[in-house]
């Protein structure tokens, strides 16, 4: 097994290293300049891996073996959150507004371990490993979808992807088979009136209170339309109306906000639904609502129950049988990982983070910090498939 031949220690320090580099230069979706020539110059210093820039930002590499055998790739996303960070470290964020929340920066640091070490194994390699530091997961398109179009990955057999997870014992690798995230669709919803002198409300016609109607009936709809052995969410999470002044009623109010769901069936009644929801709730108060869906949403990823099987014995080989486990509940996240199931099957696992006795702030939080240690365990897991699949 190579398992024995690898200086783990140095390797952990060098993912670590990394990853704090990047999370000092955090950066928005599709901007990520600094981190897409960090990953290029890392990535280049790496023997026999060929290293491309299909995309404005975000890079790909890829190790060609000398026999032949499966492509195989691995998905790491490379952007950071509007978000200004509340941690305070030698490494936090040194731009002010933007913060590695997501753990992107810990996914890149992982993925440049891993091709650091299978970078040196090009004569045992019996296939390909593509290297994939994607822009723009946090913001719809998303970049994945871009890589799909461009054919650089039509070559790929299967995708493998590791996101970090804070509720999660750290160093645990956890999978759901088939279902593993959400179908996330967001809205915009437009309810107008007529605006008119305050006092005297009845030569108005109020949005407002058509508008906090919608939001409340729209919470009808998981509630008494969906089977309750599926599930659903319906978040209304932001609501304007008026301009600060109390003398007006306002001409129109907008609401936006997202569902997730996890079936195409729930997904098609949930837009439906709103539609009629927010038509009918709106004409009884004598409004009118203009609901419309972002068209590029992400889908649910489904993970290839076959590729989970081989991960749990990647994982456990590597890091014995307490650090993984498979579960069944999906999670309510939407990732543009999905996109790479048009090519081939994808498997998606979550790595635990939790600091031991801390709180452990979830994703997106100015808090979020994960526990370093885990890292080399996403590092261990991603060679021990390569090792499986291509070696
Ligand atoms: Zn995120
Ligand atoms: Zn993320």
């Amino acid at each position: 097994m190579l398992k024995a031949h690898i200086a783990w220690e140095g390797l952990a320090q060098n993912v670590i290293e990394w990853r704090r580099q990047m999370h000092r230069h955090p950066e928005l979706s599709h901007t990520e300049y600094w981190t897409t020539q960090f990953l290029y110059k890392t990535l280049s210093s790496f023997p026999n891996i060929d290293v491309l820039t299909p995309a404005p930002t975000g890079v790909i590499g890829i190790l060609k073996g000398n026999l032949p055998g499966k492509t195989i790739a691995f998905r790491a996303d490379i952007d950071a959150l509007p978000v200004l960070e509340k941690n305070e470290t030698t490494y936090s964020s040194e731009y002010a507004g933007v913060m590695h929340a997501c753990g992107h920066d810990a996914h890149s640091a992982m993925l440049l371990g891993v091709a650091s070490i299978l970078s040196e194994y090009q004569d045992q390699l019996k296939g390909n490993i593509i290297f994939i530091f994607q822009r723009g997961e946090e913001m719809s398109p998303g970049g994945a979808k871009e890589l799909v179009e461009s054919g650089v990955l039509d070559q790929v057999d299967m995708f493998f992807g590791l996101h970090l997870l804070p509720a999660l014992e750290s160093g645990v690798i956890q999978i759901k088979k088939g279902i593993a995230t959400a179908n996330r669709d967001t809205f915009n919803i437009k309810i107008s009136g007529k605006g008119g002198h305050s006092s005297m409300p009845h030569l108005s016609i109020d949005p407002t209170v058509a508008a906090a109607d919608v939001v409340m009936a729209l919470q009808t709809i998981v509630a008494r339309e969906i089977d309750p052995r599926d599930s659903a969410v319906i978040s209304v999470c932001s609501l304007l109306s008026g301009d600060g002044t109390t003398a007006r009623l306002p001409d129109e109010a907008t609401l936006c906000g997202t569902t997730r769901t996890f079936t195409a069936d729930v997904r098609a009644h949930i837009k439906e639904a709103m539609e009629r929801v927010c038509t009918y709730t709106s004409k009884s108060h004598r409004c009118t609502a203009d609901v419309k869906f972002d068209e590029w949403d992400y889908s649910a990823i489904i993970n290839d129950p076959d590729l989970c099987d081989l991960a749990a014995q990647a994982a456990k080989d590597y890091l014995g049988d307490a650090f993984f486990c498979f579960t069944e509940s999906p999670m309510s996240v939407g990732e543009d990982f999905s996109e790479y199931q048009a090519i081939a099957p994808v498997c998606f696992a979550w790595l635990g983070v939790a600091q031991p006795s801390t709180e452990n702030p979830p994703l997106h939080n100015a808090c979020f910090a994960p526990d370093e240690a885990a890292f080399i365990h996403g590092v261990k897991y991603s060679i021990a498939l390569a090792e499986m699949l291509v070696m």
